[in-house]
């Protein structure tokens, strides 16, 4: 039997389906278990290759009952008996040991059937809730958006205060050239709101940004948001034990008053511009990657980009085409992890099975979390290997020879790149970047040039490096990232006693699951220190168990009426010792390389240390006993 020669559906799709995940859709839509039985089993070793690192042979075995089952799918769509989802499950994850612990957390993400696993499961009308609850949500981004959604369904009273006159946060924010997500899309998305028809694997800001925007209009949130509000403080009364916000708009300011607050302002949302010598002094055009200026035509100008990170890497590319010459100051390379499909369309074939195979979309996203699920493997120190730079395990040092080895096959022909492109750090240790050759074909061109040299200062025409050589710019273009430890500024938020939130930390942002802070009463925080991802899922995830245990902490108060809830300090200390010790025996906590995901102080504040699973456990629910409550 032929595989791919049908009329029934496009030609190409079972080339261009990852497998494993389309084997578990049908065996769930045709009830046939057999479809991921025996010699398709997966090796989780082997999971962050293409189609799981399934052979040829077992990818023609799997093609072929691909194929037979998809032709029965169509003639019958009669309702099959089911096969047991944590069946497929562990076919997925092919590591059943591993597989029983993450059963559940898997289970919700899949959320089959539309239902929506993390939903409160809860409404204020039944419980015993004598008084009335209101909340302020700071920030109408990711985050944001979803804690106020599930706080409506909860019934509980939401207002959203968004300083910018449109929601989205970083979609909002990042409009240059070529940005896109770099999580695969069906994983960045919200786990009860999945879509079939992603246009990209990694979608466009402009996609992300309509689906945000589309959400927040269907789950009736829109209507909660204030847009161009500022929150200039938030100040919580002992004696009310409530919030009172200052806020800033274009129409004058205000102050609104509420039981609870929940900051979902983001950690890259405030851009970091260097502290480079005369950069004031430069007579043209310049901005920060974050606020793009699309009124300047790059058409022939001589652009600098100041930086290698996540950003340049996207609208270096981008803007190559159309100026005349590009200088790109590197400090420091990245390591780049060839993601061939990075810049693809979802195609036909692909959209095709997504559109006909029932809950594929669903299926898909899993196996995508499933792949990088124990990304911290990789990343993780070996007290038994040699400490250095070069790498710190041996799973660490294979990562690093497989990265070298496709720098080398990228710039090979080019020896004088290659030299300044190959990282001296561990993988890991700095935020490792996807790429689909597009950096290297960019670099090679004629008018690019990659320069390593320290930077001296800004002149007003140009950038000169320590060598004293000055290249002139029409356009200073910085793409030097976000102050992501100053977290919550420039807020002033003033907890019990008048205690001042910043005072507090001293540069140095801890919380208790990166959500509660000792002394700032009804006061959460999403995206806190701590649980920033950089190896493994995506921060949507985490936002979802945010959410789930926020929500927790609001249902502990109304039902108990109590009016306060506040973190335990011994609690708090206890956890952030922990992370602290977790963080460093991690790549990005044992290297001395600098990167955003350590403050100022050099602790990492911005990693969550360890796997997706120990997160989604420790938020399934608050611990009352990690609490005091007041009345
Ligand atoms: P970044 O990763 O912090 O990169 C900043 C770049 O600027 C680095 O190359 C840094 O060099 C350089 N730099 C900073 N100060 C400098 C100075 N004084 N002199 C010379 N070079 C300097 O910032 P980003 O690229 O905006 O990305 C930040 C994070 O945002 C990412 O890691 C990612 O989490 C997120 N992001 C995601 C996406 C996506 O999903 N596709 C896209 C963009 C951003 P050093 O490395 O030497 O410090």
């Amino acid at each position: 039997m032929s595989t791919t020669s049908t009329d029934r559906w496009p030609a190409s799709a079972l080339e261009e389906v990852e497998l494993p995940p389309l084997l578990a859709a049908l065996a769930a839509a045709t009830g046939d278990r057999s479809l991921v039985d025996g010699e398709l089993a997966l090796d989780p070793a082997v999971r962050m290759l293409p189609q799981g690192g399934l052979s040829p042979a077992q990818l023609h075995t799997g093609r072929q009952r691909a194929a037979a089952a998809l032709a029965r799918l169509l003639d019958d769509r009669s309702p099959q008996p089911p096969v047991p989802v944590a069946d497929l499950v562990r076919y997925l994850t092919g590591e059943a040991a591993a597989a029983e612990v993450s059963l559940p957390l898997f289970e919700e993400e899949l959320a089959v059937g539309g239902i929506d696993p993390r939903a409160p499961g809860w409404h204020r009308d039944q419980l015993d809730a004598v008084r009335p609850f209101s909340v302020a949500v700071i920030g109408a981004g990711m985050s944001g958006l979803l804690v106020a959604h599930r706080l409506r369904q909860a019934g509980i009273e939401v207002t959203v205060l968004e300083k910018n006159a449109d929601l989205g946060g970083t979609w909002h924010d990042n409009t240059y050239p070529g940005c896109r997500v770099d999580v695969h899309n069906h994983l960045y998305s919200y786990s009860f709101d999945q879509r079939d028809d992603w246009p990209h694997h990694f979608s466009t800001q402009d996609v992300l940004l309509d689906y945000f925007r589309s959400f927040a209009e269907r789950s009736g949130v829109m209507a909660h948001v204030r847009f161009g509000t500022d929150v200039r403080s938030a100040t919580f009364d002992d004696d009310t034990m409530r919030w009172t916000l200052e806020l800033r708009t274009p129409k004058g300011d205000s102050t609104v008053e509420v039981d609870a607050v929940i900051s979902a302002v983001g950690q890259l949302n405030r851009p970091k511009m260097p502290a480079i010598e005369g950069r004031d002094r430069f007579a043209g055009p310049s901005w920060h990657s974050a606020r793009w200026d699309h009124g300047v035509d790059l058409r022939g100008k001589r652009v600098a980009v100041i930086g290698t990170g996540a950003s340049a890497l996207q609208f270096v590319p981008a803007i190559s085409g159309e100026v005349a010459d590009l200088v790109v100051y590197q400090r420091t390379p990245p390591w780049l992890g060839s993601t061939p499909d990075y810049h693809d369309d979802v195609s036909a074939g692909l959209q095709w099975l997504l559109d006909h195979v029932d809950d594929l979309g669903r299926w898909y996203r899993v196996w995508r979390l499933w792949q990088t699920f124990d990304g911290t493997a990789n990343a993780t120190v070996d007290p038994a290997w040699p400490a250095s730079e070069r790498s710190v395990s041996a799973a660490n040092d294979r990562v690093r020879q497989a990265m070298t080895a496709y720098l080398e096959d990228q710039f090979g022909d080019r020896p004088d790149l290659l030299a300044k492109v190959v990282p001296s750090y561990p993988p890991s240790a700095k935020r490792g970047l996807r790429d689909n050759g597009a950096w290297a074909r960019t670099l090679k061109l004629d008018h690019v040039h990659l320069v390593t040299d320290p930077l001296r200062e800004i002149t007003p025409t140009g950038v000169v490096t320590a060598d004293g050589v000055e290249r002139p710019a029409d356009v200073i273009i910085y793409g030097t990232g976000f102050e992501a430890s100053k977290f919550l500024t420039p807020m002033q938020v003033r907890g019990r006693g008048g205690v001042d939130l910043h005072q507090r930390w001293q540069g140095d942002a801890r919380a208790y699951l990166g959500m509660t802070v000792p002394g700032f009463p009804n006061f959460f925080v999403m995206y806190g220190p701590n649980t920033n991802l950089v190896v493994h899922g995506s921060i949507t995830f985490f936002s979802e168990c945010q959410s789930r245990y926020i929500l927790g902490c609001v249902r502990l108060l109304l039902e108990g009426n109590w009016r306060s809830i506040e973190c335990r300090s011994d609690v708090h200390d206890a956890f952030n010792a922990w992370v602290d010790e977790a963080n460093r025996s991690m790549a990005w906590g044992a290297s001395s390389v600098s990167s955003w995901y350590k403050n100022e102080l050099g602790r990492v504040a911005q990693n969550w240390p360890t796997t997706l699973q120990e997160y989604w456990t420790r938020t399934l629910s608050p611990n009352r006993s990690d609490f005091a409550l007041g009345r």
